[in-house]
């Protein structure tokens, strides 16, 4: 949304495209923010604001200045020539430049209870962010626990300590994977309990109450038993959304975006990625906004600087003309072919 508003000030013509809501694939338009409660810490906001709120304002910035916006499924990129394809299920979507924006969703473990309330718990005192969920009053002085064993689990129990009565982490083996200064961090802090070789089974509770408990697996003994608590929170790590992107930019091994150093910039010179889709350390929607800014001004000064050398070689002016891999012909945006004879007769 603030690449939109930046790229539109900037009279670009940006379009936005977002996913439908589709409970199933679980999306929002608007992304995490909008599955998010009390916002408190987006500067700006003295009192807070409630995450759709804060969207809703962003969007209007958006509009306010051109946007324009298509809730539709992309279903296919083409990468590899500007402009850039894109094939949504009703549309075939042209772009000079290519902004991935597609965030990162919150992994679940699949257990009953879990899901969104009517049908589990799922904001009822099940949550997979510590940091949007856990000031809220219902996880004041409460006995919370945090399932997984790596550093968001880590860092969302250590956070969680400031306003729980005792968090429990539940880990289904006997060694963290969290590294080590993390681990020492929550080892150290006295209101943190680990339950380890321990499965989750199922998430009980009321729709009154919310939760009241966790069913457990022991790994070792198989011994089931019903730990009670208040709060489940859900940190075994997110999932960048790109798998629509897959052999065409280049991922580290857990398929987040690789950008260019300070820029936003990817493998392919005209796509830039911002947000979470390329941050797996800090994932906060300060963070996404800034990045968002960033890739906005790098795409601005990308179109400035044009021609530029694509991955198959070629080269594509600011005109849309495309010079072949090895310079010898000249095809114009209408498909003329002409020879690329730099001294003509
Ligand atoms: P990780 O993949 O590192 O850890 C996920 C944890 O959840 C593992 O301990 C894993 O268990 C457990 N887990 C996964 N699936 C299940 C399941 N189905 N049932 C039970 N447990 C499960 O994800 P993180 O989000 O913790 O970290 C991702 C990356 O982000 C890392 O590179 C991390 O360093 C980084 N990060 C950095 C932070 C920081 O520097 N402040 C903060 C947060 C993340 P097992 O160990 O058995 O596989």
């Amino acid at each position: 949304m603030t690449a939109a508003i930046y790229t539109a000030r900037a009279n670009l013509n940006p379009l936005l495209i977002d996913a439908p809501a589709d409970t199933e694939r679980q999306t929002t338009p608007g992304g995490q923010l909008m599955i998010t409660t009390d916002v408190e810490n987006y500067p700006g906001f003295a009192k807070g604001i409630e995450g759709p709120d804060l969207m809703m304002e962003f969007r209007k910035q958006a509009e306010r200045f051109g946007t324009e916006f298509l809730e539709e499924w992309i279903n296919e990129v083409e990468l590899q020539e500007r402009p850039f394809t894109l094939h949504t299920d009703n549309k075939i979507v042209k772009a000079e430049t290519l902004i991935i924006a597609s965030g990162a969703s919150a992994k679940w473990l699949g257990i009953p209870g879990e899901a969104k309330t009517p049908n589990g718990f799922g904001g009822n005192g099940v949550s997979a962010c510590a940091t949007c969920d856990g000031p809220l009053p219902a996880f004041r002085n409460k006995r919370l626990v945090v399932v997984g064993g790596g550093d968001t689990a880590m860092e969302e129990a250590t956070f969680l300590t400031r306003y729980a009565s005792r968090v429990y982490v539940v880990h289904r083996r006997d060694k963290l994977r969290a590294s080590k200064i993390m681990q020492d961090k929550a080892f150290r802090n006295e209101k943190i309990e680990f339950l380890w070789n321990t499965q989750p089974l199922e998430i009980v509770g009321t729709h009154e109450q919310g939760v009241t408990g966790i069913r457990l697996k022991s790994a070792e003994s198989g011994e089931e038993r019903t730990f009670e608590c208040e709060g489940v929170f859900i940190a075994i790590g997110h999932k960048p959304n790109t798998d629509l992107f897959k052999g065409q930019i280049e991922m580290d091994s857990v398929g987040y975006i690789r950008t260019n150093g300070h820029s936003t910039a990817t493998n392919i010179p005209g796509v830039f990625a911002c947000g979470d889709v390329q941050d797996s350390v800090y994932r906060q929607a300060v963070t996404a906004a800034g990045t968002g800014c960033m890739s906005a001004i790098d795409a601005e000064r990308f179109l400035d600087h044009l021609p530029v050398e694509m991955p198959s070689g070629e080269e594509v002016t600011m005109d849309g003309e495309h010079i072949t891999p090895d310079h010898q012909l000249i095809i114009t945006a209408t498909g003329e072919v002409f020879p690329n004879d730099p001294h003509p007769e």
